[in-house]
């Protein structure tokens, strides 16, 4: 059992996101550190995201080959990182029927596409990353904020100069439809708390997809995130944080169990 303290513990957006999916998976990756399983799609949303950053902060000056070399240096880096979890690729994660190695490959192709769709998408798009007003570029903005009692850390994918105004972004390597705007709401409150900056809009940036239904890259509709009351966010990760420090971990069971890192430790699923 965990170590119960009495005051809020540093949190994230991630540890949020896990602990609301299945807390016995947040058990056991974050508290008995179980290993987790690798799979393509870490290493491909790690290495688009590396691409699309050397990109943004070389001010777009950058060329496109530049731009998928860092993309495929950071690919190799995290696939020598899960070979070391798991030698055999075939055993990876596919969340699927296909083979580990084969998912592999495909990602790798896919990712690649991404990151060069992402820069004909900059260059088409009239929007660029805003500058903060201490002079950072906007891109993997750091951030530590104490929202209500809880201390909130992460990095924002992007703040971005849109013709409607400001917007927070998120960038997502797969397809999976996002359920909520939470995510974006935390980053709009961390820009107010470090710049008092009041941004009304965010989005998802949803990279390319291949295969039977192509899609270019763009972000979502510009989402209102004033709508989401202030006080709500502030007790969604403080109901969070109290029951993680209490030791409430519910095993939640369902479809997202096949993309589960630590599924061969999970009791709900008879290991
Ligand atoms: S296998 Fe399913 S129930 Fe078990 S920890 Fe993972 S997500 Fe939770």
């Amino acid at each position: 059992m965990p170590t119960y303290t009495s005051a809020p513990k540093p949190r994230s957006h991630s540890q949020y996101n896990q602990f609301a999916q299945c807390g016995e998976a947040y058990r056991l990756a974050r508290v008995e550190k179980r290993p987790s399983d690798p799979a393509g799609w870490f290493i491909q949303g790690t290495a688009v995201h590396s691409g699309v950053e050397a990109y943004e902060r070389s001010g777009r000056s950058i060329s496109p080959a530049a731009v998928v070399a860092h993309y495929h240096q950071k690919w190799e880096e995290e696939l020598a990182a899960g070979l070391t979890v798991q030698s055999d690729t075939n055993r990876w994660m596919t969340g699927g029927f296909k083979s580990g190695t084969k998912d592999l490959a495909d990602r790798r192709d896919l990712g690649e596409h991404q990151v060069l769709d992402y820069v004909t998408y900059a260059e088409q798009s009239g929007e660029t990353i805003w500058t903060t007003p201490d002079g950072q570029l906007a891109i993997e903005l750091e951030f530590t904020i104490q929202l209500g009692q809880v201390p909130m850390r992460g990095y924002i994918d992007q703040v971005v100069q849109t013709p409607y105004g400001l917007s927070v972004r998120d960038i997502k390597t797969g397809t999976k439809k996002q359920s909520s705007a939470l995510q974006l709401a935390l980053y709009r409150r961390a820009i107010w708390e470090q710049y008092q900056v009041d941004i009304t809009w965010g989005d998802y940036f949803m990279c390319a997809r291949k295969g039977r239904s192509p899609k270019p890259g763009g972000p979502t509709d510009p989402i209102d995130l004033t709508t989401i009351d202030q006080h709500w966010l502030e007790r969604q990760y403080a109901a969070m944080d109290a029951a993680e420090r209490n030791g409430v971990y519910l095993a939640n069971p369902g479809d997202h169990c096949a993309t589960c890192g630590v599924w061969k430790h999970c009791k709900a699923k008879g290991n």
